[in-house]
């Protein structure tokens, strides 16, 4: 009996699950009926003893009763009286307040009465069940529209067991093609897990947190099951937004158990996709209070990040395509400290994810897997494996043996079509204002003193917000940063739009993100850095950074005139610097123009590839790093003034 009821409770609970509205309903009928019945017939119960007639009557017949003395026995209770005859007949009527004729008439008829409380402890618990019942009813139809498409229990909050994937994985690092510098990054991960033993004893310290960064379809899961994989754990999986959509608490708790789960099996990997759904930015959201499940949702999850050692064999694997928005909180040492950019594939790239797919399916001889690669520039590794599939469908539907040249290049207009209409595709006069904008950053990244080196340069669109990119690595893992590498930072920024300004003659959109960094770093200089003569080493904006990267815009605590000079300080700083920016591309103009060719035949370039350019330039030109040589020179004309100082000083003395 027990065991039927629990599943008749588990089917309900689908059938709940997927009809809240019915859910809400049948809850609330029931309830009411429940409540009726019961006090309804409570409201009879002490009356229908043996077998005498129960009998309601309207006032004016109790009264008409008690005048003709036909009843012996009345009770009045706060709702309804009860009057019982000689033969043990009993009638009922609800109560009219305010009347009092019905005791005077009573003492008159000397019947004797006396007063009761309805009320017994199941009215009672009744009375405080109902309005509970009720809520619940409410919250349960919400939690249940609001789980709708996540497969969640409604009648289960400890349902969160159910939206945690567990599984172990067979993919291999073969199975994912055309991101090699991502596996290469992510292999340290693999060893550890395979034999922490090794790590914990020398005392090493491996990333906790990494964050694979990349557009929808670019291979994220699959890199980070392929891990999971090769390491031979298990992969514990969970989506960003299903922890948000939720009520106040519930997401929280999903993050304990996710975490307790991938404790207990470790070694073992959790795989958070979409984390921007829980980690965006505070501030970047700046609603009035924020969302509070999600802030509870991240504290939770920092909190667990913090809660063990890097000698505990769990690595969070998180994926995101727009790291940019991330709360900054998340991305401190300890946490999501690594980051690892599995992009859109390139030329070869693509060459290589087709056969990946192409493996399965019986392909024809002639079939040119670099034709296809050629029209396949900005799709994704998920776009491929689905043209190959789509490829093998078309074949099928022909009776074909194999797949022809033909199937497949039908299945890509179709992919392209359909890609079309979601604008991700990159239009020629697009794809020119990026590169000449992406090589702008890059020589500017490596003609100044104090940048970042370029590790790649890519035209490869990355969604909807980002058409292209300059990846910029630091030479070894910074914590800090000097005011000449601001400085470098500002103008490496400013060389996108310079080059857009020279060699397109107008300028884009696209620049508006790097100007809005610019604008930010040269503000942060004055005002929390002290490294202007603006505010001097007054702070004028305090640290935002409390116990968990949590707070708010603080209150301006300084004056107009200086808010006046701060802003004309970047304005002018900005200015200045977009004049030397215009000079250096101007004067290296041949260089871009070499490193647009390069990205047009090949969209990624490599940073050595960029130096390879920018070297051959200056040799041809006999120039040498504008930047770089000022300084040395300076340090020549500095020794050569010592120098003469010293002989002078020597000629004097004799
Ligand atoms: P993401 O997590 O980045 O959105 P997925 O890992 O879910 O992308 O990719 C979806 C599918 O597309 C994969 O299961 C795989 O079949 C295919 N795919 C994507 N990227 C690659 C790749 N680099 N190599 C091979 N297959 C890929
Ligand atoms: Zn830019």
């Amino acid at each position: 009996m027990q065991k039927n009821n629990k599943n008749n409770k588990n089917d309900n609970n689908n059938f709940f699950n997927q009809n809240p509205l019915i859910t809400f309903a049948i809850f609330s009928v029931v309830i009411i009926l429940l409540f009726k019945t019961l006090v309804g017939e409570n409201a009879t119960l002490n009356s229908t003893q043996g077998n005498q007639r129960v009998q309601q009557v309207s006032y004016s017949e109790l009264k008409n009763l008690v005048a003709t003395k036909s009843v012996n026995k009345v009770e009045i209770g706060q709702s309804y009286i009860k009057a019982t005859s000689a033969d043990g007949n009993t009638y009922t009527t609800r109560i009219i307040r305010g009347d009092t004729d019905l005791v005077k008439e009573l003492d008159k008829q000397g019947i004797e009465y006396t007063g009761f409380s309805e009320t017994n402890w199941f009215t009672e618990m009744f009375g405080w069940l109902f309005p509970f019942l009720l809520i619940m009813g409410i919250w349960m139809f919400f939690a249940g529209r609001m789980q709708k498409n996540m497969g969640g229990g409604i009648l289960g909050m400890g349902g969160s067991k159910k939206m945690i994937n567990s599984e172990k994985p067979k993919t291999k690092f073969d199975d994912v093609a055309g991101v090699e510098e991502a596996k290469e990054e992510v292999q340290e991960i693999v060893d550890f897990l395979k034999y922490p033993a090794r790590y914990v004893e020398i005392g090493a310290k491996i990333p906790k947190g990494v964050l694979l960064v990349g557009s929808p379809g670019t291979g994220k899961t699959l890199l980070a099951k392929a891990v999971a994989g090769e390491a031979d754990v298990p992969f514990f999986s969970v989506t960003g937004s299903s922890f948000i959509e939720m009520f106040v608490g519930v997401g929280a708790a999903r993050v304990r158990d996710l975490f307790e789960q991938a404790k207990k099996d470790a070694p073992s990997i959790i795989f958070i996709d979409e984390i921007d759904a829980i980690g965006k930015s505070r501030s970047a959201g700046a609603q009035m209070g924020g969302n509070d499940e999600r802030e509870q949702t991240l504290n939770q999850l920092l909190a667990e990040m913090d809660g063990f050692g890097t000698d505990t064999p769990v690595i969070i694997l998180a994926a995101t395509n727009r790291p940019e928005i991330l709360d900054q909180a998340l991305l401190r040492p300890g946490r999501f400290d690594r980051q690892v950019l599995v992009d859109k594939p390139d030329y070869e790239g693509r060459i290589k994810i087709l056969k990946v797919h192409m493996k399965d399916v019986k392909m024809d001889k002639d079939v040119d897997v670099e034709e296809v690669a050629r029209l396949t520039a900005g799709l994704a590794g998920a776009d491929l494996a689905n043209i190959v599939n789509e490829a093998a469908l078309l074949a099928g539907r022909k009776s074909q043996k194999t797949v022809k040249q033909q199937d497949l290049f039908e299945s890509v207009e179709r992919a392209i079509a359909g890609l079309a209409k979601k604008s991700r595709r990159i239009n020629p006069k697009e794809k020119k204002i990026v590169a000449y904008h992406e090589s702008g950053h890059a020589l500017l990244a490596e003609t100044t003193k104090g940048a970042k080196k370029v590790s790649k340069v890519s035209i490869v669109p990355r969604g909807l917000a980002a058409l292209g990119y300059t990846l910029n690595t630091p030479e070894e893992n910074k914590f800090m940063m000097q005011k000449h590498e601001l400085w470098a930072e500002v103008d490496v920024l400013l060389g996108g739009r310079a080059a857009e300004e020279i060699f397109i003659g107008e300028i884009s959109t696209g620049a508006g993100n790097d100007l809005e960094r610019a604008t930010d770093i040269i503000k942060s200089m004055v005002q929390t850095y002290g490294m202007s003569d603006v505010a001097g080493l007054m702070v004028l904006e305090k640290s935002r950074q409390s116990f968990l990267g949590v707070g708010g815009p603080a209150a301006r605590e300084y004056s107009d005139k200086m808010a006046q000079d701060m802003d004309n300080f970047i304005k002018t700083s900005l200015d200045e610097r977009y004049k030397d920016v215009l000079e250096r591309l101007n004067e290296y103009s041949d260089a871009i123009e070499n490193m647009v060719k390069l990205l047009y035949k090949k969209e990624n370039i490599s940073g050595e590839e960029v130096r390879e350019i920018i070297i051959n330039f200056e040799e041809e030109n006999n120039i040498n790093s504008k930047v770089e040589i000022i300084a040395d020179e300076i340090a020549e004309e500095l020794k050569q003034d010592a120098k003469m100082a010293d002989d002078k000083e020597k000629e004097d003395e004799q």
